[in-house]
């Protein structure tokens, strides 16, 4: 008979709690960092983000680790865990194999470097200064190659990236899917351009009090069920969501005084985000497993709350009024079905967080593509521009005018987040395949949405995804969700439905 490992299972338990309280102070201040911490600060700031990254780093790969791990690789000694602590030792020992091999200086300098860059790159993106930035981005790359020699090449370099947001996913399945997905979407595409039913939207740019939006917002918050006792919001240039624990879940939006959308959709996406995080089940808290299984999972919580509920129609039978009465010099003379077709209108942008719903994933297909060039064909970062501007003339018919409106308007290379743009057509496509399964499993799906109950739904993604945090895997909770693994046809049969009645296609 081996003993219980109680002790070395709390040994484990504390050696995590403090990687946590690690992760929990980095993520405090790059949230500091996008939110109004002081220009002269950044400097500084970075390198305390810098010094905290490594010391956590360290305890992931230190030899405390790496013998508890040991002793956990007996099978006789995990068997009689619980599933919970089982997937948490997996965990450890997933980050632990990953890292080892990387040296902590290494980590050190590239993340002082990335969060310096993030800081750069706003300035770049308002100066539109594609130059300035290109030293950091160049940096970067490089030292994305070099962690890629580290963590080990999997099928292509590339896959390397993808498999640290979406565990197990690969360029082959992803050429597939979106190979699929943009077989249905770009027809379809077509046929929306070619109809004659255009929704009329110069409504939308009128001049919409910032503090009207931010009360509208909250409001919207406060139905979904967003709790603000475990948040809050605030305002950047890019909004996000932070989960800091499962009761500090902060997001931020962005309001725009000649765009009355913007903010009520990225307050609806974000707070999609925060649900996930804020009902965690507390079993997980202060494990490595108190958090969204996956980027693409993540995701399909913000689109599924933004989209699939905040663009439906039941959602604005509901709460065009409560909209109405914010602004009612603005739209006075605005129906409801005029206000629901605007919200869906689909046209060929330059920006992809103003994206509508199907276009949106080709801008993902676009910069899926870009990415693959830069770390499996060594597409150079001087060349980005120029290929940026290429394939959204040949995708979406545009050249942008300038970088700031191209090749710099997204976050996410400038923090090194390579491989993550493709998490949110993945929420696209999970969202609907969920979306199929909650509306056969609730019948009165759209009653409630009408009758602005939607908390029955919170609950139903609460005990199907959000308990769950990342003890499950996203290919586990799909398929235990919906029956089947991931199939892009769910998207492409959601999207056609709704824009065929709206387009009269
Ligand atoms: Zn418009
Ligand atoms: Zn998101």
């Amino acid at each position: 008979m081996t003993q219980a490992p109680t002790e070395q299972l709390e040994e484990l338990k504390e050696l995590v709690r403090k990687i946590k309280s690690y992760v929990e102070a980095i993520g405090l201040l790059h949230w500091d960092l996008r939110t109004g911490a002081p220009r002269k600060g950044v400097d500084i700031r970075s390198q305390t983000i810098g010094m905290l990254t490594t010391e956590c780093f360290k305890l992931q790969v230190s030899p405390q680790m790496g013998e508890l791990l040991e002793y956990f690789a007996d099978p006789g000694i995990v068997e009689g865990l619980s599933d919970t602590d089982r997937r948490l030792i997996e965990e450890c020992r997933t980050e632990y194999e990953r890292n080892r091999s990387v040296p902590a200086d290494k980590i050190k300098e590239y993340s002082i470097l990335a969060a310096q860059s993030e800081s750069y790159w706003e300035e770049a993106k308002a100066n539109n200064d594609f130059a300035g930035f290109e030293p950091y981005l160049t940096k970067i790359v490089a030292f994305k190659q070099e962690f890629i020699e580290y963590w080990g090449v999997k099928d292509t370099r590339y896959d390397t990236l993808l498999d640290m947001y979406e565990p197990e996913l690969t360029v082959a399945k992803l050429d597939d899917v979106f190979g699929r997905l943009k077989k249905r979407l770009v027809p379809l595409l077509e046929r929306i351009q070619a109809s004659p039913h255009q929704p009329k939207h110069d409504f939308l740019h009128k001049d919409y009090d910032v503090k009207q939006q931010e009360a509208f917002g909250l409001f919207l918050l406060k139905e979904m069920g967003y709790d603000f006792e475990a948040g809050r919001l605030d305002e950047s240039v890019h909004p996000f969501a932070t989960g800091l624990n499962p009761g500090d879940v902060r997001i931020t939006t962005h309001y725009i005084p000649n765009d009355v959308l913007s903010a009520i959709f990225s307050s609806l996406h974000e707070g999609g985000h925060a649900l996930y995080e804020q009902n965690i089940s507390q079993d997980l808290a202060g494990t490595l497993l108190a958090e969204g299984t996956s980027m693409g999972i993540h995701e399909s919580q913000s689109r599924l709350w933004e989209n699939m509920i905040g663009r439906s129609k039941p959602f604005w039978q509901c709460y065009y009024n409560d909209l109405q009465k914010h602004f009612p010099e603005q739209l006075k003379d605005v129906t409801m079905e005029q206000f629901y077709l605007a919200v869906n209108r689909v046209e060929n942008s330059l920006i992809r967080i103003e994206a509508d719903e199907l276009t949106y994933n080709l801008h993902i297909i676009i910069r899926y593509e870009i990415e693959k060039m830069l770390f499996n064909e060594g597409l150079e970062v001087s060349k980005l521009p120029e290929v940026w501007n290429e394939k959204y003339q040949a995708y979406l018919g545009l050249t942008p005018p300038s970088n700031s409106q191209g090749v710099l308007q997204d976050v996410h290379w400038s923090g090194g987040d390579f491989g993550y743009f493709a998490s949110y057509s993945l929420g696209n496509m999970y969202a609907a395949q969920i979306l199929a399964t909650l509306r056969k499993e609730m019948p009165e799906f759209d009653q409630y949405i009408a009758r602005g109950e939607l908390l029955p739904i919170k609950e139903w993604l609460t005990d199907k995804i959000y308990v769950y945090g990342k003890s499950r895997t996203p290919s586990e909770l799909i398929e235990a969700i919906t029956g089947e693994e991931l199939n892009p046809d769910y998207l492409a049969d959601y999207l056609e439905q709704k824009y065929t009645e709206i387009y009269k296609l």
